[in-house]
């Protein structure tokens, strides 16, 4: 399901019969001369609504606010304070609280946001949240490794 696609009724329903939403985070920022800005939040945002087609879980709209400062010498990367990107993402992460969601996925498309994602959730143990953060790892199983090194077209990988 995905948060901005439902009616007001239908997302009080979603809320109580999940109690899940799934922050997909990346960023603008170059990913060579051939695919999209939005590349990462793409994905992202792809990879968590197929999930939540597998476990009822509502998705957040993409989300394209990231750490990508090394970057911003190229045509539209594009970067806020970083002090306001952390206070945005938790006022955005207390807001899917506040509207009654107890857990939430914070599932990162982007590298850059890797110390970004821990960072807040090590915030989340400053105070008392109503819901609680999950950051899935990067770990996975041989079989999949496997699967997924399958699916490549060349095995040089890198950014873009
Ligand atoms: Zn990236």
């Amino acid at each position: 399901m995905q948060w901005e696609q439902l009616t007001a009724p239908e997302f009080s329903n979603a809320v109580r019969d999940t109690g899940v939403c799934i922050l997909p985070l990346g960023v603008l920022e170059r990913h060579s001369d051939h695919l999209p800005l939005g590349t990462d939040f793409l994905n992202a945002h792809r990879i968590a609504s197929l999930a939540a087609e597998r476990e009822a879980a509502v998705v957040f709209p993409p989300f394209y606010f990231g750490q990508i400062y090394e970057a911003r010498c190229f045509p539209g990367a594009l970067t806020i304070r970083p002090t306001l990107l952390v206070e945005l993402l938790q006022a955005v992460l207390d807001e899917i609280g506040r509207n009654g969601f107890r857990k939430v996925i914070l599932y990162n498309g982007h590298g850059g946001n890797n110390a970004l994602v821990r960072f807040l959730v090590q915030c989340a143990l400053w105070d008392e949240k109503p819901y609680t953060l999950y950051l899935p790892t990067a770990a996975v199983s041989k079989d999949r490794r496997e699967a997924y090194d399958a699916l490549r077209e060349t095995h040089c990988g890198g950014h873009a």
